[in-house]
């Protein structure tokens, strides 16, 4: 089969740091195009300023993996899918569930893949872990992912913006773990938002989930992290604890904890390889509903202004 040939639309922090080097990686793709609005290019790839631009007079593509910010992505897979290319969505896939469905039934529609990348299901513990629990009783769970925005999002003001999730940027990671792994649904219970006074989006949240047997699942994110990073998923079950820690890459078992090289872009590229081969869509909004619904049911706390 020859290569796909794929375009990243959105040529900025995650592009260049893994969806590049990911590519580049995969003999299954061929980076055909970059689209970026700001002039930023790679060497040897073709670049356009606009998807339309892209579509109207550039090389033959067949699949676009769509980097940008959040707030205009719909678009772009919309665009993208009519024309029966295959779509792979950077989280969040969508603003809200209804609206990734919608992309779904377009993709469907034309013909094409549509994928919605939760990059984090593919860290090195989180087939083990899902595989550990499956069969266990949980008692509780909490989910702690602290990080210092100034360090991972600097100058990215769309993250502050409607739309922009906010610390739900990198929760929505979290949450995307913990839907995977934990072997019952989760619902929202109650959500506190603490929103910057001169922001759309929260600096921090603290939620409550359960699951649909009624185990509690608490929730801290935050931003304002200095010092060590925390992004901790602990489970304790009736056969111990488990906790999945530095994002899901290191898993610790009864004491014992095995951590192995990142691996995230690589699995999530062979999947969309696998999905664009066997002609299917993979769109789970399961941790985008829980954001959804805590940013819309949140209780609301205006904090101190945040500046970057
Ligand atoms: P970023 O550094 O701000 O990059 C976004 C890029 O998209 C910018 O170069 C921007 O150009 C470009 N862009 C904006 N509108 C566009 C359009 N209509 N067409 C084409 N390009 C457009 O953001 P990022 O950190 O890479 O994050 C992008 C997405 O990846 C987010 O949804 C984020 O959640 C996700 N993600 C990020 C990370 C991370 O560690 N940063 C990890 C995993 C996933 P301008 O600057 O000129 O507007």
């Amino acid at each position: 089969m020859n290569p796909i040939r794929v375009a990243i639309v959105g040529l900025g922090k995650i592009a260049r740091d893994q969806h590049v080097p990911a590519l580049r990686a995969n003999g299954d793709f061929t980076l055909a195009a970059v689209v970026s609005p700001d002039g930023a290019s790679i060497d040897g790839v073709p670049r356009f300023d606009t998807l339309d631009d892209l579509l109207d007079r550039g090389p033959e593509i067949d699949a676009v993996a769509l980097c940008t910010p959040p707030q205009v992505r719909r678009e772009l897979a919309a665009v993208a899918l009519a024309r029966g290319l295959h779509v792979l969505l950077e989280k969040p896939p969508a603003a809200t569930p209804p609206e990734a469905e919608a992309l779904e039934g377009l993709a469907a529609a034309n013909n094409a893949t549509l994928f919605a990348a939760w990059h984090s299901r593919f860290a090195a513990g989180v087939e083990a872990a899902r595989d550990w629990l499956a069969d266990r009783e949980v008692l509780r769970a909490t989910i702690t992912w602290r990080e210092d925005v100034r360090k991972w999002h600097p100058g990215q003001a769309w993250i502050w913006q409607e739309g922009g999730l906010g610390v739900f940027d990198p929760g929505i990671n979290a949450l995307s773990i913990a839907t995977l792994v934990l072997p019952r649904p989760l619902s929202l219970t109650s959500a506190e938002l603490d929103i910057p006074a001169n922001c759309d989006t929260p600096i921090a949240a603290r939620l409550e989930l359960r699951d649909s047997g009624g185990t509690p699942v608490e929730v801290d994110f935050d931003f304002r992290q200095t010092g060590p990073q925390t992004w901790d998923i602990a489970v304790e079950t009736e056969a111990g604890r488990l906790l999945l820690s530095h994002g899901g890459a290191t898993l610790t078992l009864a004491g014992n904890t095995r951590r192995e090289e990142d691996r995230e872009y690589a699995g999530l590229y062979a999947r969309f390889a696998e999905l664009i081969r066997q002609g299917r869509s993979e769109v789970d909004t399961a941790p985008l509903r829980l954001v959804a619904e805590a940013l819309e049911r949140g209780r609301v706390n205006r904090v101190e202004p945040f500046y970057d």
